[in-house]
């Protein structure tokens, strides 16, 4: 029932954002668009028509692309990732895209596009390509493979080289210019990875424990929350712990919320955080059934961009500053709240 109705707000959403022309989320980045950008997106004006399944996948293709690309992203807003199914005017878009990037390792796995991007003959998987480079790097949970593989940048900086390589392919005159913003952004996203990293270490180890909605954090936590020593996933694992599984689903079990309650008091963990495309409903019972057994948990007041950037006003409209937005609300939860105990 629950399911039903978070796919029925699923829906409401996406029809809102079509029926406004998209102005919101897929193209908030870029205020002298035109308002027809997608009708532009679709003509042809010798630009390269590239389709990104997510606006995390769209932010790298922009940078990369410049102004010698047309770029659009398919899944617009906070809308789910895992379960998105094609809506009306989804089939143009994939026909019309000269290559389509998406992230693949079984994130995409509503039908309708799982099966659209199968048979596109130009859709890339950038997580393929990480996977291929770095199979050790993927990460799996409980037997099933993590795909959110952008919570780590330095290994989400590998797709730049996919997105290049192609982009190459399809406009050779635009070479020299691709690989030059290629480069830009690489330093600026190995950069901002040892930032953040250094920035943590400033948080004492016994705070750095995460708990969110869904499993969206396990690269996250691999890259920045460890500590040095914890170099095996059974150690480090420990760190993050999420009552929703790797895709958001809303069901959870008396025995979901007791398992999270004894994390919480084996950690001390005292503040949880919710993600901003995902209902704060489990969290909710988490800490209601924390307070009844005299436990002090809360949710932070500062949400957490797991599978979605975040709007224009959120200040995580980019991937780097959506990383850099989730690294500063832990941090700051971590580090200057004091413990009650
Ligand atoms: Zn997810």
């Amino acid at each position: 029932m629950i399911k039903t109705f978070r796919r029925f707000l699923t829906f409401l959403t996406c029809a809102g954002l079509l029926s406004i022309g998209f102005l919101y989320g897929c193209f908030q980045r870029d205020s002298s668009r035109p308002t027809s950008y997608l009708e532009q997106w679709m003509q042809d004006n010798g630009k390269i028509k590239v389709l990104s399944t997510t606006a995390i996948i769209d932010d790298i293709v922009r940078q990369v692309g410049g102004d010698r690309i047309d770029h659009i992203s398919l899944i617009c807003g906070e809308i789910d990732p895992h379960s998105y199914e094609l809506v009306k005017g989804d089939d143009e878009k994939l026909s019309a895209a000269q290559v389509i990037f998406y992230n693949g390792l079984g994130l995409e796995h509503g039908a309708s596009l799982r099966y659209q991007l199968e048979h596109h003959a130009n859709a890339i998987s950038v997580g393929q390509s990480i996977q291929e480079r770095s199979p050790d790097q993927i990460i799996y949970d409980g037997g099933q493979l993590d795909p959110h593989i952008w919570m780590d940048i330095e290994l989400w900086s590998i797709i730049i080289d996919p997105i290049l390589q192609s982009l190459k392919e399809l406009d050779p005159a635009g070479s020299a210019i691709f690989e030059e913003n290629a480069d830009r952004l690489r330093q600026a996203m190995l950069h901002e990875h040892q930032e953040i990293k250094s920035d943590f270490q400033q948080v004492p180890a016994e705070r750095r424990y995460l708990v969110t909605s869904h499993d969206a954090f396990n690269y996250f936590t691999r890259s920045y929350l460890r500590s040095p020593d914890e170099t095996e996933q059974a150690q480090w694992s420990k760190r993050f712990e999420a009552p929703e599984g790797l895709a958001p689903d809303g069901q959870l079990s008396t025995t979901d919320i007791q398992k999270i309650i004894e994390h919480l008091c084996e950690y001390q963990i005292e503040v949880v955080f919710s993600e901003s495309n995902v209902s704060k409903d489990s969290l909710k019972k988490i800490v209601h059934a924390c307070r009844q057994k005299g436990l002090e948990v809360r949710i932070s007041n500062k949400v957490l961009y797991g599978d979605a950037m975040g709007s224009s006003d959120s200040g995580a409209d980019t991937y780097l500053k959506m990383i850099r937005q989730n690294a500063d609300a832990m941090i700051s939860a971590w580090k200057y709240e004091g413990r009650t105990q």
